[in-house]
């Protein structure tokens, strides 16, 4: 890896991030920890962080390729992840496109209804607080973000749903929802940055309508990791799929 790690500035609950010798760039580290339920539920699966990097890096690309602006710069190798350095904003923005999860427990919705038109959601990204759901007037009030911005970010976050679905599906994946997150880069523009991968997405396989993401592990069912592995091998071409040693 030519781009050395230096000081760790952040850890979350599945990833790291790095400084590097630029102070515009860091390094995202991608950690086998998984956690479920606010953290409740911990567990540490081997190689997780390997596919979750290398699903992000595909993902970031395909979006990239759509016009939106990410953090993404380079897999420098499984697990670390070269990327612009962000001002992160504390809004956990979810897309559904099938009702699933939280949803269909909070509101009278049917588990697999399709929605006509996308759902944006936005919850406030706070483990204090315990990410509740937010409204723009609470997150303008809170000086999360403005009126004019959280625009671009439903905006954004309809161009990156539709490039998504559009590749996933040519892959044999549905997407029935995931989650995003936005910060500034050093020119004040609105950046995708975070991660999406199977711990931040759901993933259905279209044929067999096999769960292929982090619902199996917070079900307590075995196979999580094959299923990212799944993931990696059914969106990857073969040149990158035997660089990283991928069936
Ligand atoms: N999600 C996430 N982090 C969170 C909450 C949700 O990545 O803290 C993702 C989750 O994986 C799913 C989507 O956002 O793809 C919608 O999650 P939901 O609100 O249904 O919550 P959950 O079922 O995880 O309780």
């Amino acid at each position: 890896m030519s781009v050395k790690l230096g000081k760790l500035i952040y850890t979350g609950k599945a990833k790291d991030v790095y400084e590097t010798d630029n102070p515009q760039q860091v390094i995202v580290k991608f950690r086998d920890d998984i956690t479920a339920g606010d953290g409740a539920k911990k567990d540490n699966l081997q190689l997780k962080g390997y596919y979750n990097s290398i699903i992000s890096s595909k993902l970031f690309e395909v979006v990239e390729a759509a016009g939106v602006k990410t953090q993404y710069i380079e897999l420098l190798e499984p697990g670390n992840m070269l990327s612009h350095k962000l001002d992160m904003i504390p809004l956990e923005v979810i897309v559904r496109n099938i009702a699933a999860g939280s949803l269909v427990r909070r509101f009278p919705f049917e588990e697999g209804q399709t929605f006509e038109q996308p759902l944006i959601q936005m919850d406030y990204k706070s483990d204090e607080y315990k990410d509740p759901m937010l409204n723009d007037d609470i997150a303008i009030a809170l000086g999360i973000a403005t009126a004019e911005e959280l625009q671009e970010i439903r905006e954004i976050s309809i161009q990156i749903n539709r490039a998504l679905i559009d590749f996933l599906e040519s892959k044999g994946i549905m997407l029935p929802d995931f989650k995003i997150e936005f910060g500034y880069d050093s020119e004040k523009n609105i950046v995708l940055g975070d991660e999406i991968s199977p711990d931040t997405c759901r993933y259905w396989d279209m044929e067999t309508k096999d769960v292929l993401d982090k619902d199996l592990f917070r079900k307590g069912e075995s196979g999580v990791v094959d299923a990212y592995q799944k993931v990696a091998s059914m969106i990857l071409e073969e040149e990158d799929k035997e660089k990283w040693g991928i069936d």
